[in-house]
């Protein structure tokens, strides 16, 4: 017997994440495997497949709100266990990239103290100012 599912099954906001990270996201069917290799996930508010599950069903304001996928350090290893083939990893930073282009900074680099500018290393700062402002 075939199922009918009543309207749209990608939603306006699934598009936009499919077409930045170029991934299939109903390809995912939750094994969590992705979770269980995450070095950030225990920091995380939501696991990594309960972004993509969330993603799944178009909940945007749940998926762009979550400290997820600020605290993704785009390490890949969720892409890699995939058995779907899914570059999590993408999605995180397709997410990311909606947040951004809003022009939402998630660091106020002229507040950052003094000390810890010297303190902490050149490249981490730059790669910081690259991923988290817009
Ligand atoms: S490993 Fe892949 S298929 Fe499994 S939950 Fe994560 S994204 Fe979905
Ligand atoms: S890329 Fe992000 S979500 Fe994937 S395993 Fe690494 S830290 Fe976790």
């Amino acid at each position: 017997m075939r199922i009918k599912i009543k309207g749209e099954i990608r939603n306006e906001f699934v598009r936009k994440i499919e077409e930045l990270s170029e991934q299939n996201l109903l390809g995912c069917y939750q094994c969590g495997k992705c979770s269980a290799g995450c070095p950030s996930a225990p920091f995380m508010d939501l696991l990594p497949n309960q972004v993509i599950r969330l993603a799944q069903l178009g909940r945007k304001e749940e998926v762009l709100n979550c400290k997820t996928i600020w605290l993704c350090a785009s390490c890949f290893a969720c892409s890699v266990r995939c058995p779907k083939g899914i570059d999590l990893a993408k999605v995180m930073e397709s997410a990311r990239q909606i947040v951004l282009r809003q022009n939402i900074d998630q660091i106020e680099p002229l507040k950052i103290p003094k000390e810890e500018v010297v303190e902490l290393p050149q490249i981490a700062l730059v790669s910081n100012f690259r991923k988290l402002t817009a």
